[in-house]
């Protein structure tokens, strides 16, 4: 073992990967063992759709499994470019482009944005997701981080530039806290000092807003107040892929400059063809939106009578803070002895000294699954550290 994993061993820190034998709805088979499962992203219940099994089994008898190249060389099928559409429509935004994961989305948009230009720099939370911090250093950016949540901060960050190009990213709903950033006050500072807001909507885009069309939308802004929206497909809409959506001009830069874009090749037409289908139920039924928000309530009153150690969070992600990495990890092992699959989140995926369990809830999840979540954490009694 090299010297840095065994001091993540020393730490409560070494991260383990689990084979799921097979999943169905909230339930996971590991190692044997039925368990429940509060730690997918499949928020609005929708991977295991008959809806999308179909279209992706349609497609795939269609056109085959892989897209065989890149969107700008051959691999773009009509079912990359009905999605695409779709996905502009129901975001307001005049076109979309699709990325194999919202990692490289979030990479290629800061090089398509800033690589190469003088001086540029980007205004980041200091909670964003992996993916927009190494977009930044990757497109040779100057990365310049506010205090979580903070508009007066990232303001003091904007104001110390020249006249230099600036991009303000946040993600939408954080997705290791739950909470929603404040995206009006950033939006009317991203007008107010020249930059572009670019929102990560990962966790928001299924969850939030009318028809789910994600945080931006909930908060009453459009693209000429936010241009650059990135969502990934992988969460609420239970497939995997991402898209930048926004105006024609900034679609046609990232399709010549974003080189994830360029040099990757296209997810496969079926995954796209059940994206649809996603997109088409994620508007459509809104009881998935309605019955999430009542099992949060329910966790919520139910884990504030325990006295857990909530966050403020109003989205599909509830997390506990414990503080401590050793009781994180406990805390999950003694829920996975009662039959749940609850994971512990610690540096550096957190700050240090805030690590949690990241309980995440569906709508494929029942009332009851919430109160044997609930009953088992009432047992366990997972505290703050300190408390
Ligand atoms: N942004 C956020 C906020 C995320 O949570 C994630 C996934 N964990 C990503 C981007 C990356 O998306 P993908 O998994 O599609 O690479």
């Amino acid at each position: 073992m090299d010297v840095r994993t065994s001091e993540r061993v020393q730490s409560s820190l070494l991260r383990r990967m689990r084979t799921v034998d097979h999943a169905e709805g909230p339930w996971l088979e590991i190692d044997g063992r039925r368990l429940l499962g509060f730690c997918s992203n499949d928020y609005l219940g929708l991977a295991q759709h008959p809806q999308l099994i179909a279209a992706f089994k349609r497609a795939a008898d269609d056109e085959g499994v892989g897209s065989t190249a890149a969107h700008l060389v051959c691999g773009h099928r009509r079912e990359h470019a009905m999605l695409e559409e779709a996905l502009a429509d129901w975001t307001g935004r005049e076109r979309a482009l699709l990325f194999s994961t919202g990692y490289a989305a979030n990479l290629g948009v800061q090089q398509a944005l800033l690589g190469g230009v003088d001086g540029a720099i980007c205004v980041q939370d200091k909670l964003n997701h992996a993916s927009l911090i190494d977009g930044c250093r990757l497109a040779g950016a100057e990365l310049k981080r506010y205090p979580h949540a903070d508009p007066a901060g990232a303001a003091r960050q904007l104001a110390s530039r020249a006249s230099a190009p600036a991009l303000l990213a946040t993600d939408g709903v954080f997705s290791m806290d739950g909470d929603v950033a404040p995206l009006a006050a950033l939006a009317a500072l991203a007008a107010r000092e020249g930059a572009t807001l670019m929102v990560d909507d990962a966790h928001g885009l299924g969850v939030l807003g009318e028809q789910g069309a994600g945080s931006v939308a909930a908060a009453g802004l459009g693209e000429a107040e936010a241009p650059v929206l990135m969502a990934t497909l992988g969460k609420a809409l239970g497939c995997a892929g991402a898209f930048v959506a926004g105006s024609a001009v900034l679609i046609e830069g990232l399709t010549q400059f974003a080189r994830p874009h360029v040099y990757s090749t296209a997810m496969p037409p079926a995954l796209a063809a059940a994206a649809l289908a996603a997109v088409k139920l994620a508007r459509e039924e809104d009881w998935r939106r309605e019955k999430l928000a009542a099992l949060v309530a329910r966790f919520r009153h139910g884990a504030a009578e325990l006295g857990l150690p909530l966050m403020d969070s109003p989205t599909a992600i509830q997390p506990l803070l414990l503080g401590d990495a050793e009781a994180s990890l406990a805390a999950s092992q003694a829920l996975e002895a009662q039959g749940l699959l609850v994971t512990a989140i610690r540096p550096p995926t957190v700050p240090s000294g805030q690590a949690r369990l990241r309980i995440t809830l569906s709508a494929a999840h029942e009332e009851s699954h919430v109160d044997r979540l609930l009953e088992a954490l009432g047992r366990v009694r997972p505290a703050a550290a300190g408390r």
